[in-house]
């Protein structure tokens, strides 16, 4: 039996499903990150999963027991299923250590302590452990939010889109220390966010969600090279058109640059990017404009060049 069990949860609030019957099952311990675009429903989902919002149908269970939604509870929520949110709630007239302190007030005075000192170092937080909310920045205000969330130790962590504020090299440092906390306490985690490679920093464990429906799950490896569909191959990188109609595709860096033999075509534009130059090339043939990645930096403005690639690597999408 798995852990932590979405069955067929679905919901509309209008005529329009914001999610369609959806399942997932987690092992404890197990990371998933959900990646969809604005609308998808993704937090929708969190909240079902929370306990925190009714869904129509389906049923969530953590190892066995049903997680009811506020209707059928007194108390909306569980201690066991934490939800952190992109828009913080902080107490503003408690310092950062209150805050974080606060949901440990009926544990063991030292251990609260002990546990406030941990989440603090963990996130940086030092500076400003007696500030006041006021006082910070929202990328601060944000980790707080994570400190407070993690401080009793959750079973299950949901997290939606909770970097939203933290600039990149914060977040990607954060998202990695979260990672390596949580994987030590042995939490289990279900990560939203529109971004996939805030989505693979944490996980390699993905699912899609668009327009409230699964549309691929799996290893992210595997989404990338056998993607569905081009909405899911343009996640991993944008993609050129071969073929209009047989409907074939292929990636940026799996474009070959020679200097005779292959498909003729000419540099058009280069952009310097820190792992490799991004050349538009227009095809001589089909007049199209394509994307090719030139990791030697080897091609200029004006060049002509022959491009191969592997049939492997060719994806046939709708
Ligand atoms: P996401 O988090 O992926 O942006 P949401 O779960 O917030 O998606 O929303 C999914 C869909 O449900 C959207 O079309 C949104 O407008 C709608 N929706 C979300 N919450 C409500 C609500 N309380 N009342 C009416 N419609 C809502
Ligand atoms: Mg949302």
């Amino acid at each position: 039996m798995s852990y932590f069990k979405i069955q067929e949860v679905s919901k509309s609030y209008t005529a329009q499903p914001a999610l369609h019957p959806i399942s997932i099952s987690l092992n404890r311990g197990d990371f998933l990150s959900i990646v969809g675009e604005s609308g998808s429903g993704k937090s929708t989902l969190l909240r079902i999963m929370a306990g925190l919002e009714e869904q129509d149908s389906g049923k969530v269970f953590l190892e066995g027991m049903e997680i009811l939604s506020p209707k059928h509870k007194v108390v909306a929520g569980y201690p066991e299923i934490k939800l952190i949110y992109q828009d913080f709630h902080l107490f503003p007239n408690s310092t950062v250590a209150e805050n974080i302190a606060r949901p440990l007030l009926q544990f063991d005075k030292s251990y609260a302590k002990q546990r406030v000192e941990l989440l603090i170092q963990m996130l940086g937080l030092q500076p400003f452990r007696d500030r006041f909310p006021r006082e910070l920045s929202g990328g601060q205000k944000q980790k707080v939010a994570i400190a407070n969330g993690l401080s009793v130790e959750p079973e299950v962590l949901l997290l939606d889109e909770p970097f939203g504020s933290l600039d990149t090299i914060q977040k990607q440092r954060l998202i990695v220390d979260l990672k390596a906390t949580l994987e030590e306490m042995g939490t289990t985690v279900v990560f939203v966010t529109h971004d996939l490679d805030d989505a693979l920093r944490l996980t390699d464990n993905l699912l899609i969600l668009q327009k409230g429906k699964v549309v691929q799950e799996g290893n992210s490896r595997h989404l990338c090279e056998y993607p569905k569909s081009k909405y899911i191959a343009q996640l991993f990188s944008s993609i050129n058109s071969i073929s209009k109609e047989e409907n074939t595709f292929i990636r940026p860096s799996d474009v070959k640059l020679r200097t005779a033999n292959g498909l003729l075509a000419h540099v058009e534009d280069l952009r310097f990017l820190v792992h490799f130059n991004s050349l538009q090339i227009r095809i001589k043939e089909s007049g199209e404009l394509w994307e090719v990645d030139d990791p030697q930096r080897k091609y200029q403005k004006g060049d002509r060049v022959y491009l191969t690639w592997d049939e492997g690597r060719v994806m046939t999408l709708k």
